[in-house]
This record gives C-alpha cells, sequence and structure tokens, in this order.
C-alpha cells in the first residue's frame, strides 16, 4: 500500500513547495510538526497540505473617473470534509494567493479546534480599499461576489469579514448573491447587520473569545488578570474589544499600537476614551492620554499580557526575543513564526494560538447561520453563554492535550483539529 507521504508523481508547483516563504509555508511547517501526533490518521495528512480548491477571479470595476481598473481577487476552499468551507474576505494591497490559502487552512483548523460543523475557506482582493470611494468599493465588492458566486453558497461555502470588510461589505456580498440566485440568501455570509439577518454579538466576538481564552489560561497559570499588564497590537474590532474587555475586568492596558503609531501609558490607557479617538481619527496616533513609542519599541514593553491582533508574521526572529509577556493570545491569524514560537516557548513566554484564541468569531458566525436557517433569534445573552461555554471547552480540551504530549498549545490545537478533520475524511472515503 503506498504511504500517504509517498513523493507525489509530479513536482508540486512553487506555491506549495515547502521552502516558499510566506503563510502557506508557515503552515506547512505546523503541519509537519502534527504529523507525527496523528497516528493511523497520518495516512490521510497530504489532505491537509493542499487546498481542496483555488478560485482567482479578475475583478474589473469602473472607477469615478471613467477609467477601468482590474484587481485581483481570491476564493480557496482548504478543506470540506467536516461541512461546507467557512471563513472571511480580507480587503488588502498585500493580499496574495499564498496568503489566502495558508488563511483558508487555518480556518480548517480553528473551525474544527471549536467543533463547528465547518470545513476552511478564506477570500481576498489585492486592494487598498482606504483607496476607494464608497462606490467603487461597493462595485468591486459585488463583482467580486458574482466572480466567486460559482463556488459559494449557505451550504458550500459561507464568507464573512475579516481585514477591512464589514457588515456593510457583507450586505452588498449578500444582496448581489441573492440578486443572482433569485432569492433572499441570508445565510450565504455571516458577519451581516443585524437587520439582514445578522446576529446579536457577531460584532464583538472574536475579541471575547480572545479575553475567554485568557482569563481560562491564567486560571491554568495562576495569572491574575486583575492588575495584569496588556499590550495590544491591532486596535479594531478584534484589538478593541479584546482590550476593552480586559480593562473592564480589571487589568491595565498600558501600550496600543496600529499601523497609525504606537501609545504608551504605565498607568493604564483609558480605553473608552481611546476606543472614541480611534473611532474619530481611523487610528491610535494623536490620543492625548498617551506617550508617543517608537513602533519598535512596542515588542520590548513591560507586560503580562501580549495581545497581536493585526496581521500575520508580525512575531518573528528578530522581536521574538525582546518580549517580556508571560502570555501572548493571538487575535490576528497567523502572527507568530514557526521560528518566534519556538524562542517564545524557550524564554517560557505561553502563546495561545490564533487557531483557537481568535476562533470566538467564527463560533458566533456559525451561530448567526443557524439563525438564518431557522429565521429564529436568539437574545445577546444566549450568544454570550454559547460562546463563552464553547470556548472554555475547547480551550480545556486544547489544555489537556498539550499536557499529554507536553507539545505547545498551538501543535495540541493542532493535533484536536487535525484528527477530526481527517476521522472525517477517512470515514466519507474518496468519492469517485
Ligand atoms: N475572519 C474571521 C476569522 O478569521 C471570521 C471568519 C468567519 O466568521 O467565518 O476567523
Amino acid at each position: 500500500m503506498p504511504s500517504s507521504s509517498a513523493t507525489p508523481a509530479h513536482p508540486l508547483p512553487s506555491y506549495l513547495d515547502p521552502q516558499h516563504l510566506g503563510p502557506w509555508g508557515v503552515y506547512l511547517q505546523q503541519i509537519d510538526r502534527v504529523t507525527p501526533y496523528l497516528g493511523s490518521l497520518a495516512r490521510w495528512v497530504e489532505t491537509l497540505k493542499r487546498p481542496k480548491r483555488a478560485l482567482i477571479v479578475d475583478v474589473p470595476i469602473e472607477m469615478d473617473n471613467g477609467t477601468i481598473a482590474h484587481f485581483e481577487g481570491y476564493r480557496v476552499q482548504h478543506n470540506t470534509s467536516r461541512g461546507p468551507g467557512k471563513g472571511g474576505v480580507r480587503f488588502h494591497q498585500d493580499v496574495t494567493l499564498s496568503e489566502v490559502m495558508a488563511l483558508s487552512a487555518w480556518m480548517s483548523i480553528k473551525n474544527a479546534a471549536v467543533n463547528v460543523p465547518y470545513g476552511g475557506a478564506k477570500g481576498g482582493i489585492r486592494v487598498d480599499p482606504k483607496k476607494l470611494s464608497r462606490g467603487e468599493l461597493e462595485r468591486l465588492t459585488r463583482r467580486y461576489t458574482s466572480e466567486i458566486g460559482i463556488i459559494i453558497g449557505p451550504t458550500k461555502d459561507i464568507p464573512a469579514p475579516d481585514v477591512n470588510t464589514n457588515g456593510q461589505v457583507m450586505a452588498w456580498m449578500m444582496d448581489t448573491y441573492s440578486m443572482n440566485v433569485g432569492e433572499t440568501s441570508t445565510g450565504v455570509v455571516t458577519g451581516k447587520p443585524i437587520d439582514l439577518g445578522g446576529s446579536l454579538g457577531r460584532m464583538e466576538a472574536t475579541g471575547r473569545g480572545v479575553f475567554t481564552v485568557g482569563v481560562e489560561a491564567a486560571k491554568h497559570t495562576g495569572m491574575r488578570i486583575e492588575g495584569a499588564r496588556v499590550a495590544v497590537q491591532g486596535f479594531g474590532n478584534v484589538g478593541g474589544t479584546a482590550g476593552r474587555l480586559f480593562a473592564e475586568a480589571g487589568a491595565r492596558v498600558v501600550a496600543v499600537q496600529d499601523h497609525t503609531g504606537s501609545v504608551f501609558n504605565d498607568g493604564g490607557l483609558d480605553v473608552p476614551a481611546l476606543l472614541a479617538h480611534v473611532q474619530e481619527t481611523g487610528g491610535v496616533a494623536g490620543f492625548s492620554g498617551a506617550d508617543k513609542l517608537a513602533d519598535d519599541e512596542f515588542w520590548g514593553v513591560a507586560c503580562d499580557i501580549l495581545i497581536p491582533a493585526a496581521l500575520e508574521g508580525q512575531i518573528t526572529e528578530a522581536n521574538a526575543g525582546r518580549i517580556r509577556a508571560k502570555m501572548v493570545i493571538e487575535g490576528a491569524n497567523g502572527p507568530t513564526t514557526p521560528e518566534a514560537d519556538d524562542i517564545l516557548q524557550s524564554n517560557g513566554v505561553l502563546v495561545l494560538p490564533d487557531v483557537i484564541a481568535n476562533a470566538g468569531g467564527v463560533t458566533v458566525s456559525y451561530f448567526e447561520w443557524v439563525q438564518d436557517f431557522t429565521s429564529f433569534f436568539w437574545t445577546e445573552d444566549e450568544i454570550n453563554d454559547r460562546l463563552v461555554r464553547i470556548m472554555q471547552n475547547a480551550f480545556a480540551g486544547v489544555w489537556q492535550v498539550a499536557q499529554e504530549h507536553q507539545v505547545s498549545l498551538r501543535t495540541a490545537t493542532f493535533i484536536v483539529a487535525c484528527k477530526r478533520i481527517l476521522h472525517a475524511r477517512e470515514m466519507r472515503g474518496l468519492y469517485p
């Protein structure tokens, strides 16, 4: 019988090459690290090393000045063994196929880790949305949705917000898809505005999940949240909510960094005032209740909890050794490179990995999707209670596996998730 790791008959395309730098290469290394723990399911592990389906689309739109601009868009369905594809859509000038592939794969792991009945998918457009007018953004979103319409759907693949996309973008996606299929289809995307089949609690869900796993980890390690010093990178939906919840629990948010700069206050920033400043000005720079901090100094700030909640590849070999936090909670997807992971581990820094720490968002997306199917909507308390329970249970399971195998929480989460995915794969079998 050929083994699962048999050399493929044809050389892999360069974007599947493990040596290829970038997020997909990082993901492949993470899979290699988990493979020894998969037992007989390792036979199926190649499944996880290639996306099931990747669509590249041209997105032409008419700009306000009458010219025609073309943008490159993607939708990647990494795995659908446990259910339809699920994952966000990102609008960013640096989006690449490699990145979307990795993000889709992390969605497979994340969805399996919290045991929601989804595979993993992700989409994106290489565009700086801040340079578009509202009309241009709407035309871009609608054309992209039409182009990927051949592979998405409420039981096929369900997009959601991610970096630089929001409820308005989801409303346009839902409307475009619905117009194209000739019926109202609220369940095709999640993260929608409440009036269009959105769910209470969805906006805050990722940050609430980050906070919940932080509290659980603190219980295991004997850290007190009250008085803990917290540093946050990225103060949008995820970092802003997590920062607020930690501050409400008595922690001191001492440093915040975003794309506009870094601010510091040793006595603790006034988080509601900083959130209002960000809302007003678009970033933390210029906040009057803080000192300015050089961007690179952010990583060396004396703190107990560090929350990277912006983009991937932020904690690297270059800055991991300077991190003084006892705990890193990954609100972003893929913020830590494998080399940095090793440095943090050997310095005794506990990393709560993205694939569990930021799974609160997709968990409430799942609640939204269920509510859309039944057209019966839950209260915010019901949603938050269920979210917290799912996050606590998932974290407890991962913690136990980490102890059992004496591995990092990242590898433990991958063990739990990959076993679930590959078990489903094995039971379904190959067809045709
Ligand atoms: N973009 C979010 C994530 O990375 C949410 C995805 C979703 O709700 O489907 O987890």
